[in-house]
């Protein structure tokens, strides 16, 4: 094997330790797999108060205390923790930001008083990005890879590309930059640049200025060599336009060559419907039969008579106008005329928390709804439903439609971003099919597909083939973090 690579991973969430989403999976598994892989990875994030230091027997590192981190005219202190991710194979290094004043609070990006955004998030996040790099300066350890993913990291791009680019500890270094979420941008105004303490030049269009103000995902874009997103099809649609791009189209564009998509992988140990614990009975492709029990156990949850012809249709998700609830609340009187059964759990906008609450009370024999976060229900729903509805107007991955697939529950989604890149609509492709897929982001189209879905389950053989190529997709990280692997390979081979 040739030489293992030093990967230093920026984000500003990692799962156990502190989550609000996608993200979060990202940055605790692709680090464990990567170094499975054989590579030294670590991670470092900032130590939110969520970060439980005694559950995850968090220490201080003694010669990293009271480092100087300058934000604008304030002469800042931080300090740095250490922990690990650690599974049966491996043990990750993390390392936590510390600084009581700008991380000692719960939530991580916004006040839960007034739901806004943190009036400072410019000073905690170039705190980290100066923090990240002082640390780096005296750990003395030279990554030949930063891998920075969002916007709270995308300044660090810029300030190592303008204050050390000659420096000896950084000369080596290249710059990954992942975006999750391209409609997140961190996005302040013009008085936060001076805090930055980037070069004036570096207020300009082809640097972090953004319509007046700046932007830090735009920082990361602009400043880093190369950008990954997290799927083939969300890499060429982020700029397409500006439902997609959200105004950073223009700059997606001119770094479309050094942009790659790499699909997310998911959890295959939490997510197995041979091992599952939180459903009734366990199933696998070589022997369904436990699906049905668990579709009883669901449709007797929500109290909802059980038929086998009438299928169920499950949905766990947010609930916003990014994952189509406008479409689905525009159709859903035709979709409860089906001969169906509809599960949902969600929680987000009231007006949808509303509206669900208030069509189940209308139909409480075709329809369950659940309002809140539960996990093991959120199991309970990919075991027990035969189909799963996701038609989202953007999808940078998306994960619920990959769980849907290994648990035999035939995804039906708009294709777009990781849906397209996942689900194969049966009738199109009847050999390769494990799903169904709709184009327009309309009502109509949607239901369409619902109506093709329906008719398909009627064919029980053809239905049941599709099932099974669901359930032996790989999707685990190895493949995934193989790639990145191999990206960050290629990437060191340039001058
Ligand atoms: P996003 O990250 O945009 O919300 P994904 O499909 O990528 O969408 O991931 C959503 C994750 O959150 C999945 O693991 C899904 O099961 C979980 N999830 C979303 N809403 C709920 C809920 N109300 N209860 C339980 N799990 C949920």
């Amino acid at each position: 094997m040739s030489k293992p690579l030093s990967i230093l991973f920026v984000s500003s969430e990692v799962v156990p330790f502190a989550k609000t989403g996608g993200l979060a999976d990202v940055s605790g598994a692709l680090p464990q797999t990567i170094r499975e892989l054989g590579h030294d990875i670590r991670i470092i994030m900032p130590k939110f108060a969520a970060v439980s230091e005694r559950r995850f027997k968090i220490h201080d590192i003694k010669r990293l205390t009271d480092i100087p981190v300058t934000v604008g005219e304030r002469n800042l202190l931080g300090s740095v923790k250490s922990s690990f991710l650690a599974n049966i194979k491996t043990k990750v290094q993390v390392y936590f930001l510390a600084n009581e004043e700008l991380f000692g609070r719960t939530d991580l990006y916004t006040d839960p008083e007034t739901k806004e955004a943190w009036p400072d998030n410019d000073d905690r996040f170039i705190f980290f990005s100066r923090g990240v790099i002082e640390t780096i300066k005296l750990l003395g350890w030279r990554p030949d890879i930063l891998h920075l993913n969002d916007w709270q990291t995308g300044l660090i791009a810029a300030i190592i590309k303008a204050e050390y680019a000659k420096d000896p500890l950084f000369r080596g270094t290249k710059i990954v930059f992942t975006v999750h979420n391209a409609a997140y941008q961190g996005v302040f105004p013009r008085e936060s640049f001076a805090k930055t303490g980037l070069p004036e030049s570096a207020f300009s269009i082809d640097g972090v200025e953004f319509h007046g103000g700046i932007n830090l995902l735009k920082a990361g874009l602009i400043y880093s060599d190369i950008i990954t997103t997290v799927s083939p099809t969300y890499a060429k649609e982020i700029r397409s336009g500006p439902e997609y791009g959200f105004g950073l189209e223009g700059v997606f564009r001119k770094r479309a060559r050094d942009t790659y998509g790499l699909l997310n992988g998911m959890d295959t140990m939490i997510w197995n419907p041979a091992t599952d614990q939180e459903i009734p009975a366990q199933y696998s492709a070589e022997d369904l039969s436990g699906k049905v029990v668990n579709k009883k156990a669901l449709c007797e949850r929500f109290a909802l008579p059980f038929a086998e012809e009438a299928p169920v249709i499950g949905i766990v998700s947010r609930l916003t106008d990014q994952k189509g609830f406008d479409l689905i609340k525009e159709k859903i009187d035709d979709l409860l005329s089906e001969d169906i059964r509809l599960v949902v759990l969600g929680s987000g906008d009231t007006q949808y928390e509303d509206f669900l609450v208030r069509v189940q009370k209308k139909h409480k024999r075709k329809m369950g709804v659940h309002i809140g976060f539960d996990e093991p229900l959120a199991h309970l729903i990919e075991a027990g439903s035969d189909m799963f509805l996701m038609p989202s107007k953007y999808e940078p991955c998306g994960l619920n439609q990959m769980y849907s697939l290994v648990y035999g529950t035939l995804p039906i989604v708009r294709a777009t971003g990781g849906l397209a890149d996942t689900v194969i609509d049966l009738d199109e492709k009847p050999k390769t099919g494990n799903g169904f897929t709709f184009v327009e982001y309309s009502a109509k189209e949607m239901m369409k597909a619902v109506r093709r879905a329906l008719s398909a389950y009627r064919n029980r053989d053809v239905w049941k083939a599709a099932m099974v190529r669901g359930m032996k997709s790989d999707f685990s990280w190895t493949s995934s973090a193989q790639r990145y692997i191999d990206l960050y390979k290629t990437l060191l081979k340039r001058k």
